[in-house]
Parts: structure tokens; sequence; C-alpha cells
């Protein structure tokens, strides 16, 4: 297929749409990602304590094709998260948390710092999402004692595992360049 450069409405979109929705239904989005397995889970304490007790899950999508439903906008607030509170490095994250003021539920995560991405919370994604293999559990280091591992196959890390969310899902043969 032959490609006019200087038509982008003629180039397929990339990723596969993800439809999602904060819990009590004032926000509903849709996004499309390339990389949609909720394989990473995070013990960090900002996605312990902004995403529940076990951490959360992020997919990556693309910011550009973020897309809010009529009448969402106003239900959304942003959290630019503290780092090292307390401390002398006390300091604001560039990432910001998109969540309902409704019902605060976390629906996802963009930072300036990559204009280009924006990354779902797994848990506000309604769309049917693969079963990873193997689950990937990072930042043990900031795990409290009484939280536990999810059962089955994993990877476990005291930091961050060693592949981006695009370069595990290339590995994995599990990267959407494009779909319905
Ligand atoms: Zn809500
Ligand atoms: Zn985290």
């Amino acid at each position: 297929m032959s490609v006019d450069p200087d038509s982008d409405s003629k180039l397929p979109v990339k990723g596969v749409l993800l439809k999602g929705s904060c819990h009590c239904g004032a926000v509903k989005f849709t996004v499309r990602s390339s990389t949609p397995v909720p394989y990473q889970l995070c013990f960090c304490s900002i996605c312990r304590k902004v995403g529940g007790v076990g951490g959360s899950i992020n997919l990556g999508g693309y910011y550009e094709t973020l897309n809010l439903d009529e009448n969402s906008e106003e239900f959304i607030s942003k959290y630019s998260p503290v780092l090292d509170r307390g401390t002398p490095e006390e300091r604001i994250a560039t990432s910001e948390r998109n969540f309902c003021s409704k019902c605060s539920a976390m629906l996802w995560l963009h930072d300036p710092t990559w204009p280009d991405l924006v990354h779902p919370f797994a848990s506000a994604i309604d769309s049917p999402l693969q079963v990873p293999k193997k689950l990937v559990c990072v930042k043990m280091v900031d795990k409290p004692e009484y939280v536990r591992l999810p059962d089955g196959a994993k990877e476990v890390y005291a930091n961050y595992g060693q592949f981006s969310l695009e370069d595990w899902h290339k590995k994995n043969n599990l990267f959407v360049d494009y779909a319905e």
C-alpha cells in the first residue's frame, strides 16, 4: 500500500483501542495502545497509596489518541506526587496522575517529559486484557512485609526490571502495531 506522506489521515491508527472508565462512571475514555498487556505490578509507595494496597499496573498508550467522553473533563483531577516527603530532598514529580474527583478512581498517568505517551491504569480499563504468562513485580524495596505477591509465575525485582513496557512487549511478541 502506498501512503501519501502529506496525508496523515490515510495512515492507519497505531495500536489497539482500549475503553476505560472510573468507578462511578463520570469519566469515560478511550485510548490506543501498542503495549496493552497488564504484566507489571509496581509496589512503590505512590502505586500502593494511590492504587490500593497491592500496587498498580500501568499500560502504555499514545497520548494524542486519548479521547474523553462528553462531560468527563470536568471530573478529572490531577496529582503530581511528592517525592521523598519529609526529607531535605522533598520535591514534586513531573508526572501527573489523573483521577476522578467524584470517586477517586485512578485513570492514567501522564508525564510532560514524555509528552507522546500516556499510561492508563489497568484497573481503569474495561476492555478485556490479555492475561500475562508471567507477572513482573517491581519496586520490592518499597513493599511492606504484609503485602503478598500474587500467585503464579513471576519475576521479582528490587527496583525496576530490565525492560521498558515497549521492549517487554516486543521481546514477547505482544507489541500491537496496528489493530481494529
Ligand atoms: Zn468517578
Ligand atoms: Zn510505582
